[in-house]
């Protein structure tokens, strides 16, 4: 299978599917997402976000279709090998180390070379406003703090795409709206490419330039925030928007 990209297309998904026996996590799915994009994966809880997320990372292999990383079909890649930025639960900090070696860890895996490697986590530190909390271990900072530093830790080896699944799932709303607003501002700043996914209206309209609505395994409408707000293409998008006005 063939997919047709260009320099602009980040991530090209030809018919990605996913079953668990008899059972379809994900329908066959096709989009693309253009360099610098914030999409979002929306829908209530089973609906296959985390599925698509996990295919695009490489934890889960598709039980057909292909996915394409600038240009590259990455299927039979390791999720190392795909170098994506990922921010998920199950990938939590090193609770041993500190702030900045967190940051770091992926540099040293990349083998910088250690006087870029310092350069790099400062900026780093810079961008998720962590400065004054290089030393402390994971322990010690607010879940807020924590998860700058999930942030960062993707961040630093300044990947082509950055997945994010419920990043703010575990956060108390002052610390989510807080949280909300660093992420929008480091993809205004950086340009980096999101995937993101959530089951929260408010925040995928406030930070995404697409949303893709998700039920029963299916993409079911692909879009910008206003415009699925205001013409909705089918009934569940209409309603789902509805429950959060
Ligand atoms: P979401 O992230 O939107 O809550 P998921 O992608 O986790 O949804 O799940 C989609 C569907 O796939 C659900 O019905 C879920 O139970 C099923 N599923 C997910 N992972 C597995 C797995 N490892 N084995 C079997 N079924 C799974
Ligand atoms: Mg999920």
């Amino acid at each position: 299978m063939a997919a047709i990209t260009n320099d602009d297309q980040v991530l090209v998904l030809d018919g990605v599917a996913k079953q668990y026996g008899g059972l379809a996590a994900l329908a066959p799915t096709s989009f693309s997402v253009q360099r610098g994009e914030f999409l979002t994966l929306l829908g209530p809880s089973g609906s296959g976000k985390s599925t698509l997320l996990k295919l695009i990372a490489g934890f889960e292999s598709p039980s057909s279709g292909g996915i394409w990383l600038r240009s590259r079909d990455i299927s039979g890649l390791s999720p190392a090998q795909r170098q994506l930025g990922m921010v998920f639960q199950s990938y939590s900090l090193f609770p041993h180390l500190t702030v900045a070696k967190n940051i770091e860890y992926g540099l040293k895996r990349r083998k910088w070379p250690s006087h870029r490697r310092r350069a790099r986590v400062a900026e780093i530190l810079a961008i998720v406003k962590l400065e004054h909390r290089a030393q402390a271990v994971p322990a010690e900072l607010s879940g807020g703090q924590q998860q700058r530093v999930a942030v960062g830790r993707a961040l630093a080896c300044d990947p082509d795409v950055l997945l994010m699944d419920e990043p703010l799932g575990a956060l108390d709303r002052t610390l989510r709206l807080e949280m909300e607003s660093e992420i929008k501002r480091i993809h205004g700043e950086l340009g980096t490419t999101f995937i993101y996914v959530t089951h929260d209206q408010q925040e995928a309209m406030h930070l995404s330039t697409r949303i893709a609505i998700m039920n029963n395994s299916q993409v079911v409408a692909l879009g910008r925030p206003d415009d699925l707000f205001r013409n909705p293409p089918n009934a569940f998008t209409a309603e789902f928007f509805s429950d959060a006005t």
